[in-house]
């Protein structure tokens, strides 16, 4: 499973140091038969899942070179994960779209780690109506899709406040943000899940940091479905911008 820091959406048509970290990952995980892609760009009222079998790639962004518009991610999706998705979840209904496609917080990493487009996806959303512990235990139903092949793939920032970009501090963070970063990650590290639910507890540098839990809720999902015994392991680990970590996790 990864939880992949996106970043800007430009990604998708470069090729840098952090798109480099994505294929590489791609090229050490064994073919999945599906992917599970959940983003920080689809909250909805209730949990959602898309069944469409040809997802449209969504531009969902202003502003941006034209090229942006024109890229396609035809990568086809799955009913059948879909519907066994919504057959997990014991606690929550999730209901089926019929009509959503892939953000570009799925599409932006897919398309460098899997450029072919050949493996089925399936995106599920965020209810934004429930809190941190309820995504992290409602993750841990889902779990079960990973014996199947499933890939889980969670697509956020760990610090992401778009407010306080510095568009002029293109190579780092601000202290408070390289601080937030950092403890974010020993709890990672260390498999302290209940102080990372419990985030908005833990003091301004990281409230600052994650002032809207959507970029962060991706990663509580990772988290839920991971085994007690699996490795864990970072990538792409840096900020840029003053306040946006491109931080990624891998587990297993
Ligand atoms: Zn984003």
């Amino acid at each position: 499973m990864l939880f992949v820091g996106h970043g800007n959406p430009m990604n998708a048509l470069e090729e840098n140091e952090f798109v480099a970290g994505w294929q590489q990952q791609a090229q050490s995980i064994a073919q999945p038969s599906a992917i599970l892609c959940v983003s920080a760009h689809w909250e909805t009222r209730g949990t959602q899942v898309t069944t469409v079998s040809y997802p449209q790639t969504i531009h969902d962004f202003g502003g941006f070179p034209r090229e942006l518009y024109g890229v396609q991610y035809p990568a086809p999706g799955s009913p059948a994960l879909a519907a066994e998705t919504q057959s997990l979840a014991v606690n929550a209904n999730i209901l089926p779209n019929e009509n959503r496609g892939l953000d570009h917080g799925c599409w932006s990493v897919l398309k460098h780690l899997y450029p072919e487009a050949n493996i089925p996806v399936v995106q599920l959303s965020l209810n934004y109506l429930m809190n941190p512990a309820q995504h992290y235990e409602f993750a841990k139903e889902l779990s079960a899709l990973r014996r199947k092949g499933v890939l889980t793939i969670g697509s956020g920032n760990i610090v992401h406040n778009l407010r306080t970009l510095d568009w002029g501090n293109k190579q780092g963070g601000f202290d408070w943000a390289i601080s937030a970063n950092n403890r974010i990650k020993e709890l990672i590290l260390s498999g302290n899940h209940s102080d990372l639910i419990n985030y908005s507890a833990m003091g301004k540098e990281i409230n600052l940091s994650i002032p809207t839990p959507e970029h962060y809720l991706p990663l509580l999902y990772i988290l839920g479905m991971k085994n007690e015994d699996e490795e864990i392991s970072l990538f792409n680990d840096r900020l840029l911008l003053g306040s946006l970590s491109m931080t990624s996790v891998r587990i297993g």
